[in-house]
């Protein structure tokens, strides 16, 4: 057996106004706007990255921006919150942060951490955990939110699914999850050294609606490979427990394999390298334009067609 995926390399979900998301996630978040391209498969459309200083796996949150799209909601067989793990001593400041700033939250604690509920402009949950004690991850030191109480990367993911059991049993036995805590319909499983990042959620409800692609829903989640070898391992022990999978595709950034867990969640797994500077500096990330090689040649009539983004400045920053 492959040894365990460590974690959450990235997840992907789909915003119907880009300008207004950009100015939640980065003015409002406080990650950093690391990447701007293009979807590869619908070329005339985003693909927008935030994540901590450099998009280290384990931090990196992404949007297709589609506007055409009906608005969701999440529902089963989908992604429906997204934790990020923040330390537990900032979770006043961030609940004051998000009142201010109208996103509405709420507190509440779960297992073993206190965390903070909100949701983004696309109506999609989102979780603060105060739970964050390490130092993997190096926060934007020029962001609006002081480093030391900014979101560090996520926490977990919850998976809407109809029937855990199937899940359960496809996450602990084909990809080595351990099931950590179980409270009700919630089951927490943890693959790598079950800290923040490495847990995933099944949240089991037979009355939630199957969800469909549309704004405010998540389109996948994908679980890092510490390089191509490791991710072909996993692609032929996919491959071996019945899973359909893709070959390797390039995405630049990384290289993926995409595959629905039982439930019906779309699962890749993104390999660490080469990661976000391959085309950028570190200073630069998020400032131009990006394009895989296909469509270079395309540029100016692909940017012709994608309105403008402006990333915030970073004159917000609240005291504590
Ligand atoms: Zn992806």
């Amino acid at each position: 057996m492959p040894e365990n995926v460590p974690g959450i390399h990235h997840v992907t979900a789909i915003t119907g106004h880009v300008q207004r998301n950009v100015d939640f996630y980065v003015s409002v978040l406080g990650l950093r706007f690391i990447k701007k391209t293009v979807n590869f498969d619908v070329p005339d459309t985003y693909h927008i990255y935030f994540g901590d200083r450099l998009g280290t796996p384990g931090t990196a949150l992404t949007f297709f921006g589609w506007p055409h799209l009906p608005w969701g909601p999440a529902g089963s067989g989908q992604v429906t919150v997204i934790s990020f793990a923040v330390p537990a001593a900032s979770l006043d400041y961030w609940f004051g942060r998000l009142r201010e700033l109208g996103a509405q939250p709420s507190r509440s604690s779960r297992f073993d951490a206190d965390l903070v509920t909100f949701k983004d402009p696309d109506q999609f949950q989102l979780e603060l955990v105060g739970q964050a004690s390490d130092d993997r991850w190096v926060p934007w030191p020029e962001g609006p939110v002081d480093p030391e109480l900014a979101i560090r990367g996520f926490h977990s993911v919850g998976l809407g699914v109809s029937d855990a059991e199937t899940s359960r049993r496809f996450l602990r036995e084909t990809m080595g999850f351990q099931e950590v805590a179980r409270e009700g319909r919630r089951t927490r499983l943890a693959t790598g050294d079950g800290t923040p990042s490495s847990m995933v959620e099944l949240l089991e409800d037979p009355d939630l609606p199957r969800g469909e692609e549309a704004v405010g829903t998540v389109h996948h989640v994908a679980w890092r490979a510490a390089d191509d070898a490791h991710e072909l391992a996993w692609r032929d022990k996919l491959v071996e427990a019945g899973r359909q999978v893709t070959p390797v595709i390039d995405r630049k950034y990384f290289h993926s394999i995409y595959f629905r867990e039982p439930g019906g969640v779309l699962f890749e797994i993104a390999t660490d390298q080469p990661g976000f500077t391959v085309d950028e500096a570190p200073e630069a990330l998020g400032s131009a334009l990006q394009l895989p090689p296909q469509y270079e040649g395309r540029r100016e009539n692909l940017k012709f067609n994608l309105p403008p983004i402006v990333v915030p400045g970073t004159a917000s920053r609240t005291e504590r």
